[in-house]
């Protein structure tokens, strides 16, 4: 599967620019325009698996935008809004929204969005078959079930890889001990959390300084933003 690429729509600069580091760190391809005739042809022509549009914009306004995009495609449509009250219009059938967020927002809140509503319009996506997510020095191949960092190949249990899949699918959020066994166990109860515990410390141990988890007292795990790495800075 390509990376699916996020239209971001915002003649603000200093925030498309930030929203679109937060989605290239979240994985996907993003491109940016800043009015609404460009986003109406470039959804038309290059396909985005989904739309950031900011309400105001210098020529038409977002919602007229959204109502013209969602006459041609059924491309799922995230708004950005600065007033609450236009909310109920956004996401009602006469607009066509997927989801909206309220400015200012938590780019995190964004990214999670904006992965739940790509889940929903295309379940396929969830197949992990032809996945393979990159942080940093570490590549995870969920096909292959194959981990590398850099070059080495590192061997993991089946749990560790399940347990590092699951926190990279969610990198910015903290996932709960609980959630983690319910996701990758498959305990729908509270179980032994000290299983996770032990999975993390064999992960950290493996992947050395390559591994991207945090503790988060009292919480659980999270996985920390990509360094620079080499790899990276080569191919840029
Ligand atoms: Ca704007």
């Amino acid at each position: 599967t390509p990376t699916p690429t996020i239209l971001v729509v915002e003649d603000e600069s200093s925030i498309a620019s930030f929203v679109a580091l937060y989605l290239k760190n979240a994985g996907y391809q993003v491109r940016t325009v800043s009015s609404g005739a460009e986003a109406m042809s470039v959804a038309a022509t290059d396909a985005p698996a989904l739309i950031v549009l900011d309400l105001m914009l210098p020529d038409i306004d977002g919602i007229e935008v959204c109502k013209r995009i969602r006459q041609e495609s059924d491309v799922p449509i995230l708004m950005l809004t600065a007033r609450d009250e236009d909310v109920d219009k956004i996401i009602g059938l006469e607009v066509g929204a997927d989801d909206y967020l309220t400015k200012p927002f938590n780019p995190r809140e964004l990214v999670a969005r904006i992965r739940s509503i790509l889940r929903r319009a295309a379940p396929e996506r969830r197949e992990r078959e032809s996945e393979t997510i990159r942080h940093g020095d570490l590549l995870v191949d969920a096909g292959r079930r194959e981990v590398r960092v850099g070059e080495s190949e590192v061997q993991l249990a089946p749990k560790e890889f399940d347990l590092l899949w699951e926190l990279l699918d969610h990198r910015g959020l903290v996932l709960t001990r609980d959630q983690l066994l319910e996701r990758v166990w498959g305990y729908t109860f509270t179980g032994d959390t000290r299983t996770v515990d032990v999975h993390v410390r064999q992960l950290r141990r493996k992947l050395g300084d390559a591994s991207p988890i945090v503790t988060v007292w009292g919480v659980g795990y999270k996985v920390a933003p990509a360094r620079e790495s080499q790899t990276d800075a080569a191919t840029t």
